[in-house]
């Protein structure tokens, strides 16, 4: 029986490289050689503090049956290695990025409302591959449903198909929000999703896109990346007309007609600071969109929406349409391949994950946008 090397989770603080037996490749599945695989927040924090997506100890998935330990890396790239017998829509060698949500149509069951109108993002039997699925992107090997795998064209290497995930999660924000070209917006936080979301309202049109960060090597990327001012949130302002002490609320409503402030406000932080910034910051009638995972309540004013009909939304995840509006994209803009490329903060082979990926990014977050891990038998 053939085996290959994989990254397993098997409970806080315990990810080993090991190897596992080879998975059959089913009637609609495809096996792909992973290229490239993203590290992400939610892989270290399952790292540091999981099992919280990953499968509880002595439980398993109740659709893909993955109990611990389980393959990590949901944010991958690959090449096609083997089709299952229903299979036609790519062929061997085909390279393709890995959309990692799975839904009922997948697991064989009948659609629910959700997934009836195309938003598998919100199903309620969702599972992820990387995560609580039986393959992963950390991996030699992973046997994914066809409905999962998307074709890369030719202008769009395996390193930027691995970027695509984390930028559908900024392409469907955008998208859900309303934001039109023309318009203005705000992305608090400048991490790998608040950088995705500056390059995706570049790609949409924005007209002014202001970021707020505190750390300085972020706040530098997000200036490289066309942000059109960059604040830190923790300086004092001394030129806002309005007399707003708070200095990203200043340079939101310098930048648009009227002082009115911005259109929509994405929180990729998540603090109840940012949300009293975005709400001060987003203009009569606007949107503020919350990106951020919260680890406890934040308090809000309902007479702040009531009084200028703001509105405080959220989202989740992506859907197909997502991603293949970001590997279109990839194909047809050339400055956003480009800075999407330049998220690519450093490649670790995959023998060195544990100590220069996981670890390394523990200690050295700032450093890092993106750790890609790359594939043994992979070529860019
Ligand atoms: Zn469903």
């Amino acid at each position: 029986m053939s085996s290959f090397t994989a990254l397993r989770f098997h409970g806080q603080s315990d990810i080993r490289l090991e190897q596992v037996p080879s998975l059959p490749c089913g009637p609609d599945e495809i096996r792909i050689r992973p290229g490239f695989c993203g590290i992400c927040g939610t892989d270290l924090k399952e790292f540091t503090s999981g099992p919280i997506l990953c499968p509880q100890p002595g439980s398993s998935h109740e659709q893909t049956g993955a109990r611990l330990p389980v393959i990590l890396g949901h944010e991958f790239s690959g090449t096609v290695a083997e089709l299952g017998s229903s299979i036609s829509n790519v062929k061997v060698g085909d390279r393709v990025a890995v959309m990692p949500n799975l839904g009922d149509a997948q697991f064989g069951l009948s659609k629910c409302a959700m997934c009836e109108i195309g938003k598998i993002n919100l199903c309620t039997k969702t599972a992820y591959y990387g995560l609580d699925a039986l393959s992963g992107g950390f991996s030699e090997e992973a046997v994914i449903k066809a409905a999962n795998v998307f074709t890369l064209p030719a202008s769009v290497p395996l390193d930027l198909g691995a970027l695509v995930e984390p930028l559908s999660v900024a392409w469907h924000m955008v998208r859900i929000s309303g934001f039109q070209a023309g318009q203005d917006a705000l992305v608090q936080g400048a991490g790998p999703i608040g950088l995705s979301l500056l390059l995706v309202l570049k790609v949409v049109g924005a007209r002014h896109v202001v970021v707020s960060e505190v750390l300085k090597k972020r706040a530098v990327r997000a200036q490289e990346f066309g942000a059109d001012a960059v604040i830190d949130p923790t300086l004092s302002s001394s030129s806002d007309k309005n007399g707003d002490p708070n200095p990203v609320v200043a340079a939101c409503r310098q930048l648009t007609p009227g002082n009115l402030g911005v259109h929509v406000a994405f929180d990729a932080s998540g603090l109840q600071s940012t949300l009293n910034t975005a709400i001060a910051a987003t203009r009569p009638g606007g949107t503020m969109f919350n990106v951020a995972i919260h680890s406890k309540p934040l308090q809000i004013n309902p007479n702040d929406l009531v009084v200028l009909e703001k509105r405080y939304i959220g989202g989740i995840g992506y859907t197909a349409d997502d991603f293949r509006a970001v590997i279109s994209a990839l194909d047809k803009n050339a400055d956003f391949a480009g800075n999407a490329k330049k998220m690519i903060s450093g490649i670790v082979p995959l023998e060195d994950v544990v100590e220069k990926a996981f670890k390394g990014l523990l200690e050295n977050k700032e450093d890092h946008v993106k750790i890609l891990v790359q594939g043994s038998q992979s070529q860019s």
